[in-house]
Parts: C-alpha cells; sequence; structure tokens
C-alpha cells in the first residue's frame, strides 16, 4: 500500500537536513547491509535493499529531493495516494521558464532586438543517476526531460489555425514605443517595451487552443543519452540541440545531462582508481593464500604473500576504471582487513589458547566470560 510508505530519511536512518556526504555514506552502509548477494534467500533484507535504493534515487537528486521535501511522496511519484478522492497529478516542472523563454531577452531597459528575429532556445540540465558499473564501463541511458517546443497546431504564431495574428496598433508591429520626457535638459526620448504586445509586435485574437496562444509548448521528451566510460560524478554531458527550441527559426538550445553515481556496495572510486576492503582470516595472513575477489570484469585470483598485515594493499595494475578519451585504465588497490571471530565454540576458544601460550602470551591476563554458542 502506498500509503505505508515510510519516509526516505527514516528509511536512510537520517535527519530531513542531511548533506548530500551523509546521504551517499548512509546508503552505502544500507546498500551494504542488504545486498541480496550478502542476505541469500532473505525477503525482508531484498526489501530493504529496494526500500534503501529508492530512497536514495530521490534524496541523491537535488530536484526530486526539494520536490520530496516539499510534497512528500506525492511529490516525486504521481500515482502515490492516486485511486483516492485526493489523488492527483501534478506537472511541478517550473513554468516559469516557459514564460522566460519565450519573452526572455531583449526587453526591459536596453536595446531593442526585433521581435520576429530568430532567437535560440536556452539550454536545459537535467540530472541522472548511473550505477556504477554504468559509469566505469559507459552506457546508453533513456533520458526523459521536459522540453519547450514551437507548437505544432499553430506552428509558432498562437493564432489559431484559420486565424492570424494582427499587427500591434500600439507599436505598429515594433515591439516597443518611444517615450518623451521633460527634463531640466530638455525631451529626452526613451524606448520601452510595448506592454500591449508585450514585446511581440503583433496581437493574437484568437488564440491557438493547443498553446493558448504562447506558440510554444512543453513537451515531454525522452531521448538516449550517450555517458562514455569512465565518467565521474559532476560531469556533464552536452547533448547538442536537445534544448529548447528556438523561437522565430532560431536554433535549438543545448541538454546538460548532469552524470551522478549511485555508491557501490564493494567498490569505492577515486578518480580512475577503485578500492576496495578484502577481509582475510588470520591463517590466511599467516600462511598465504589463493583467493577470489571481484573486480569490475568479473571475478579474478590474487595471492595473499605470507605474513599479510591488516591495512596492507594489493595494487592490480590496469583493473580500475576506463580514462575518458584514453584506453588506458587505472587501478585496483585491495585493502586487506584481517577477520577477528566475534563468536567462538569452547573447541576455538581453547586452540586459540593454546596458540596464544605457545606464542608467548599471558594467557592468565585474557578475559574468559566470553559468551559461547
Ligand atoms: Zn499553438
Ligand atoms: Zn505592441
Amino acid at each position: 500500500m502506498a500509503d505505508t510508505k515510510r519516509d526516505y530519511y527514516e528509511v536512510l536512518g537520517l535527519e530531513k537536513g542531511a548533506s548530500e556526504a551523509d546521504i551517499k555514506k548512509a546508503y552505502r552502509q544500507m546498500a551494504k547491509k542488504y545486498h541480496p548477494d550478502l542476505n541469500p534467500g532473505d525477503k525482508t533484507a531484498e526489501e530493504k535493499f529496494k526500500e534503501v535504493g529508492e530512497a536514495y534515487e530521490v534524496l541523491s537528486d537535488s530536484e526530486k529531493r526539494a520536490r520530496y521535501d516539499q510534497f512528500g511522496h506525492a511529490g516525486v511519484d504521481p500515482n502515490y495516494g492516486a485511486g483516492g478522492a485526493g489523488g492527483y497529478n501534478v506537472d511541478f516542472g517550473d513554468l516559469g521558464d516557459l514564460f522566460s523563454s519565450f519573452f526572455g531577452g531583449g526587453f526591459g531597459g536596453g536595446g531593442h532586438a526585433n521581435p520576429n528575429a530568430p532567437r535560440r532556445g536556452s539550454d536545459l540540465s537535467k540530472s541522472v543517476t548511473l550505477s556504477f558499473e554504468e559509469a566505469a564501463k559507459g552506457c546508453t541511458k533513456n533520458v526523459e526531460y521536459n522540453r519547450i517546443e514551437t507548437c505544432n497546431q499553430c506552428g509558432g504564431t498562437g493564432a489559431q489555425p484559420g486565424t492570424s495574428p494582427k499587427t500591434c496598433t500600439e507599436c505598429s508591429g515594433t515591439g516597443y514605443v518611444r517615450v518623451n520626457q521633460r527634463t531640466p535638459f530638455g525631451v529626452i526620448q526613451s524606448q520601452h517595451s510595448c506592454t500591449t504586445c508585450q514585446g511581440t509586435g503583433k496581437i493574437v485574437e484568437h488564440k491557438c487552443t493547443k498553446c493558448s496562444g504562447m506558440g510554444k509548448v512543453r513537451v515531454k521528451t525522452t531521448r538516449p543519452v550517450e555517458f562514455p566510460a569512465g565518467v565521474d560524478e559532476g560531469q556533464k554531458v552536452r547533448v547538442s540541440g536537445a534544448g529548447n527550441q528556438g523561437s522565430n527559426g532560431g536554433s535549438s538550445g543545448d541538454l546538460y545531462v548532469n552524470v551522478d553515481i549511485r555508491p557501490h556496495h564493494i567498490f569505492e572510486r577515486q578518480g580512475y582508481d577503485v578500492h576496495m576492503e578484502q577481509p582475510i582470516t588470520y591463517g590466511q595472513a599467516v600462511f598465504g593464500a589463493e583467493i577470489e575477489i571481484p573486480t569490475l570484469d568479473g571475478n579474478v585470483k590474487i595471492k595473499v604473500p605470507a605474513g599479510t598485515q591488516p591495512g596492507d594493499i594489493n595494487r592490480m595494475q590496469g583493473k580500475g576504471i576506463q580514462r575518458l578519451n584514453s584506453r588506458s585504465k587505472g587501478d585496483q588497490y585491495v585493502h586487506f582487513t584481517v577477520i577477528v571471530p566475534k563468536n567462538v565454540t569452547a573447541e576455538q576458544r581453547d586452540l586459540i589458547m593454546q596458540l596464544e601460550e605457545s606464542m608467548g602470551t599471558d594467557v592468565s591476563k585474557i578475559n574468559k566470560k566470553k559468551k559461547f554458542f
């Protein structure tokens, strides 16, 4: 039931004002804890893993997070609460930029551009979250966004088909009016944007029903965007001409896609290098061993040298992330930690004590009250 959906901050164990870094950190910990690979067959963990992913998806995206903070689940999920009397589906897109794109530029004080001159459409930006692997290997994603396009019913004139806009009589179609002002220094003439036609030079009497006379409509667009291998958090991919359409035959703006990367439950990225922690047992550390570890290209066998200490690092050259615009790759660093068992059986306890004794430890000083199970 949608109504029982938990608060996303609560899901990640955070307060409402949590920083981006806190959100990322909490997600990493939770995703690791509930990851299906680490909890095979555990349905509750699987549910939690999904819930955590969904919470991160929203809270890591500044746009979505702002909507969530303001409107709750309904702000990010149009279906939330739908079906009931209060169900609604609102486009939260900023209508403001529809107006500013149409009326923007050439107005206000300064130079008065010809209202009918071609004008380039404004640029758009959109955030997309990639998985760790998608960013490392490159991918193509369908990016959905709202774009302002010329209305196809009126062809951008704003007039209902069969009618046509009239030239504004106030400004004779120039889009501006001259005003004479008497001052102590004489008469000064200034120009102002025409308020009757709002600077367009035209009056639409019969407004197009599709765009309400704006000549522009906001259209939901989906476009495949290619992300190159090695793309990193905070970088932007520019899609030329995918922004808002221009006016009067002007070119379209560009779309800038901001890259966000979902943290991985094992790997941590530093530039083009990949770091990971690998727990090994005491015996593996002392005698050395061959173990299998994950890399971006699948599991690989590595040798743990005898006498490995906690914190020792194995550098795997060329097992990191593909560099942008290059064929070379970063490295993978495996940081070894040594597993210290939290619970031991009575037999294991005796064995450890025997070992300690033979290593010269004063075993009489070792706690004896350890719980057994
Ligand atoms: Zn129209
Ligand atoms: Zn006018």
